[in-house]
């Protein structure tokens, strides 16, 4: 398959940006449509998602959240430390952390967040 600038790779129509023509372009399947992403603090009782790593961390001796970090229903990207929320409380999946790069003190945040109560499990 050779590609020419201007040309669609697979019909040599021409083109004015990227490598396929319109009609050559998929069109995203069922599967492909954008999950629902909340953060942290939306999350309603009983959900689970993925979120990142750094959204977790300790501070006196206790685990918190990030309320204001996004969560995807599906491990995606950098969110692959699953939660969820069970009793008002977030469950962090030990197996999806790595508790080695755990961020210990409060995080510095610039904006105005909640943190939300977490524990391992
Ligand atoms: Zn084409």
């Amino acid at each position: 398959m050779t590609f020419t600038k201007g040309k669609c790779v697979n019909c040599d129509a021409p083109i004015s940006t990227g490598i396929l023509c319109s009609e050559c372009t998929p069109s995203p399947s069922p599967t492909n449509i954008p999950v629902r992403i909340v953060r942290l603090s939306e999350m309603v009782e009983g959900e689970v998602g993925f979120t990142e790593e750094y959204a977790v961390f300790e501070a006196e001796g206790k685990l918190y959240v990030i309320g204001s970090a996004q969560v995807s229903p599906k491990r995606d990207g950098y969110k692959t430390t699953k939660v969820r929320v069970r009793k008002g409380i977030v469950e962090v999946d030990r197996m999806t952390i790595d508790l080695d790069d755990l961020w210990i003190g409060w995080p510095e945040m610039n904006e105005e967040t909640d943190y939300l109560a977490a524990k391992l499990v």
